[in-house]
């Protein structure tokens, strides 16, 4: 009689622990690392970038809380980020040589690994929703260029002319760098103008599916149909849920020459260390010391927020089950 209390008391437990999560649901988010110092800020535009990045936690944390896919609640987060112009995404993307602009974007998510992306798109309003349907509706991972374009309108995603992308504060950005002598491909300009504004967000929803997206207009003045991380998956984006998810922003070379996002995760599954540790290495040791600026978020597989950057700055903030919204912007901790 005792044994068969036992056993169901065991069977019980069993059941209920397969039942009971361990991961709570979780969003986390960046708007771009850099040289953000609280001096060369207005007290208007903290408070303007600070509710912005409230109102893409907050639209991303509700797919969540509605039983939402994880997917669902990056692009939700990302779209608020890139219909912004406070964001180097969508509007406010920065300009190429050509005084254009060229957008990268890609999502993955971790209970299957698949990935969509899209390079150098000019007339898709939000490069994230068609790095979505890559993954969702074609059999390739990422597709570039006036294809890409062409693709996403196939899939019913709103088209714009090129310059529905153009702010002020770009602009004049792009014309400094203009004037400065031949400078569109030098590593002195990519070091200096350090004030990326790339966006990504990572979300993990009920089931434990963590996504990971990022979407960018890359770097100021680049050239020659220049690529950078965001749209490379590994590199700017990437999700496993057996790890973690990764949405990066900074030098973007540095970032695929060192697979950022995948080392990270990789750190995490072979070496059984935690999301934190794993990012403190590769971006305040690795990137560091060879110079590669930036940083990154991400949720490990029970849904704990990380936010690690070797910049003055980084904006960024999280939502989860256990905590309210925080934003963030300097470095202070
Ligand atoms: N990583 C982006 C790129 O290199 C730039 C950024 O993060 O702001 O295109």
């Amino acid at each position: 009689m005792k044994l068969k209390l036992l056993l169901t008391l065991i069977l019980t437990f069993n059941i209920m622990a397969k039942e009971l999560p361990n991961h709570q649901l979780a969003i986390v988010i960046h708007g771009g690392a850099g040289t953000i110092l609280k001096e060369n800020m207005s007290d208007e535009k903290e408070q303007a970038i600070k509710l912005k990045l409230t109102q893409a936690i907050n639209a991303g944390y509700k797919v969540l809380a509605n039983d939402g896919t994880s997917t669902d609640a990056v692009i939700a987060a990302i779209n608020v980020m890139e219909n912004s112009s406070l964001f180097n995404a969508g509007i406010g993307a920065v300009y190429t040589a050509e005084g254009k602009h060229e957008l990268d974007a890609s999502i993955m998510r971790g209970n299957d690994l698949q990935a969509g992306a899209v390079a150098g798109v000019s007339h898709v309003k939000n490069p994230i929703n068609a790095a979505k349907e890559v993954m969702l509706n074609s059999p390739h991972v990422l597709l570039s260029n006036l294809g890409a374009d062409e693709f996403a309108k196939q899939q019913g995603l709103d088209t714009v002319d090129n310059n529905y992308f153009d702010s002020e504060y770009r602009y004049k950005q792009w014309q400094a760098i203009q004037h400065k002598k031949d400078v569109s491909l030098s590593e002195d300009l990519l070091k200096t103008d350090h004030k990326f504004g790339t966006v990504g967000a990572v979300a993990i929803d009920k089931d434990g599916t963590i996504a990971a997206g990022t979407s960018t207009g890359g770097m100021t003045n680049k050239a020659f149909g220049r690529i950078g991380d965001s749209p490379i998956i590994g590199a700017g984006t990437y999700a496993d849920n057996r790890s973690c998810g990764i949405s990066a922003t900074g030098h973007g070379e540095y970032f695929i020459r060192y697979a950022v996002a995948h080392d990270i995760c990789a750190r995490v599954l072979y070496k059984n260390i935690s999301l934190k540790q794993s990012a403190n290495e590769v971006i305040n040791q690795e990137l560091k010391k060879v110079g590669g600026d930036g940083g990154i978020v991400g949720l490990d597989k029970n849904g704990k927020p990380v936010m690690i950057f070797n910049t003055a700055g980084m904006y960024r903030g999280f939502k989860t089950q256990s905590s309210e919204t925080e934003v963030f912007i300097y470095s202070e901790k």
